[in-house]
């Protein structure tokens, strides 16, 4: 079991809007790291295929309270929240990426 994060974006290491600073990492960790993660548009079926550097924005998880929904994946500690599909628990990303 584990914590989700907010639903982080997606972007190619290279892309123009990606915030500078982020720790790349190859994209066929991504459903390992970020499972609920959204992609960016820069993101296409050629950056899995060719498994490039990719980056992971934090989500803004803005000022809500949990609201469960109806999704849950097996791992998670409960329901996502339907409004940043995160757990709201503590989260050690950097951990997921060793
Ligand atoms: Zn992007
Ligand atoms: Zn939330």
């Amino acid at each position: 079991m584990r914590e989700y994060p907010p639903a982080h974006v997606i972007h190619e290491a290279a892309c123009e809007d990606a915030p500078r600073g982020l720790i790349s990492f190859r994209a066929h960790l991504l459903p390992v790291t970020h499972p609920n993660a959204r992609a960016h548009t820069c993101v296409s079926p050629q950056t899995v295929t060719y498994d490039r550097e990719v980056v992971a924005e934090p989500g803004d998880e803005g000022d809500h309270a949990y609201e469960p929904s109806d999704t849950r994946p097996p791992d998670a500690t409960r329901l996502l929240c339907q409004h940043c599909w995160g757990t709201h628990g503590e989260v050690d990303v950097a951990e997921w990426l060793r």
